[in-house]
């Protein structure tokens, strides 16, 4: 692990607090998530429900998670032996790829990757092939040549994350399937990080579906995602799988080791989130597109290249403008520059050069926070 060093969020983090700076680094909200889902929590701590909680997870929490999968996406899942909770969607993937992968099978992904990715590979002795994501014609797209070349005959899973961290790219109906048929022909898993699965913008090109939703899909897809982003307890570190039954036993085997259970409290909590009218996940999506406008205008009045994204709550800008030439160099003068924090994206591709001089905001802050940081970003 020593190539690894500290995460870019803990390290982007710990220079915003040290320089005072305001922090579009790492993506986390700066209020809370629904009242009721608070309330929950703490009546089930004041409530007796502060010990080792069932394996798989409570079951009120499972059966939420079923109920969620069958509401907006039309998927059945059991909620007793497919689906398993996890402590975020961090050990989901971790605990995944280590129950999946053999040292020296091929994981293939699309760069930017989520950071975690290339750990986890890592961690099991598995081996990355990443397809990279380039703007064409304003969206991020991928060549699908490139993909086809990355699979091959020790590829044991490919890892799809959309909505997409760090560029917004929310997969096509047709990226989809070119990845659904190459999965059937190399005889491939697939494992969906699907954590913004509700921070599709309405502007979007298309709309979120999940992979295992495809035909033949189900029966090869593990599905992970998180309350983290949609309930705004980033710090609550509830996730969860769901899949066929072999391939959730496997990944519990794995899971059962690595924490055996977490978040006893916070998971009836997150049940009662869950269960949340529609009307909620249209609100946060809408409030979250207000500020992804928001923000986007300030960043291109400041001089950036600005990509608006369809989804998630990171927007990816281009440094060239403003002469900059490389994104690290960049964010680490950023701060002493005019007091703003952003990550650069170049720490997420293996093909350093195509994301050299990209950098991510996050925009899932207050507004006086988002306005604040565009002002000084205005001095650049
Ligand atoms: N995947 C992606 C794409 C993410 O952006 C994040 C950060 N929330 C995670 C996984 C990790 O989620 P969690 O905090 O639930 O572990
Ligand atoms: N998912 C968050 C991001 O992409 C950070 C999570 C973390 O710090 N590990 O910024």
């Amino acid at each position: 692990m020593r190539p690894f060093g500290t995460t870019i969020f803990a390290e982007m983090s710990a220079l915003a607090v040290r320089t005072g700076s305001v922090n579009l680094g790492q993506g986390f909200p700066d209020t809370d998530g629904p009242t009721a889902m608070l309330d929950a929590a703490a009546a089930a701590i004041r409530g007796g429900r502060n010990q080792y909680p069932p394996g798989p997870g409570v079951p009120e929490l499972r059966t939420a998670v079923s109920a969620h999968q069958k509401a907006f996406w039309g998927l059945d899942y059991d909620p007793d032996g497919e689906i398993l909770v996890t402590a975020g969607a961090t050990e989901a993937i971790a605990a995944t790829i280590l129950a999946l992968c053999e040292p020296g099978d091929e994981v293939v992904c699309f760069e930017p990757y989520y950071d975690s990715y290339a750990a986890s590979i890592a961690l099991a002795g598995a081996v990355r092939r990443p397809v990279t994501l380039r703007v064409v014609d304003g969206r991020y797209a991928f060549d699908p040549a490139e993909l086809r070349a990355a699979f091959g005959p020790r590829t044991r899973l490919v890892l799809l994350n959309s909505p997409h961290n760090p560029t917004g790219k929310v997969f096509t109906a047709e990226d989809l399937a070119q990845v659904a048929a190459l999965c059937a022909e190399f005889g491939a898993y697939a494992v969906t990080d699907e954590v913004y699965e509700h921070l599709v913008f309405t502007d979007a090109a298309a709309a979120h579906v999940p992979l295992a939703g495809l035909p033949g899909m189900r029966d090869r897809t593990v599905q992970i995602s998180s309350a983290g982003k949609t309930f705004s307890c980033t710090g609550w570190k509830v996730g969860w799988v769901c899949g066929p039954r072999p391939l959730v036993s496997a990944v519990t085997r794995v899971k059962q080791f690595l924490t055996y259970v977490n978040a006893g409290p916070l998971q009836p909590a997150v049940a009662v989130a869950l269960n949340s009218p529609p009307s909620y996940y249209e609100q946060v999506r809408d409030d979250l597109q207000c500020k992804r406008d928001r923000l986007c205008e300030g960043l291109t009045e400041a001089g950036f290249a600005v990509l608006r994204p369809e989804g998630t709550y990171f927007v990816t800008a281009d440094i060239t403008p403003l002469g900059g030439t490389d994104g690290v160099e960049f964010c680490l003068a950023l701060p002493e520059r005019c007091g703003v924090v952003a990550v650069p994206t170049q720490v997420f591709y293996d093909n350093v050069d195509a994301g050299r001089r990209l950098v991510r905001f996050a925009f899932c802050k207050r507004d006086e926070v988002l306005d604040e940081a565009v002002t000084r970003l205005r001095r650049l």
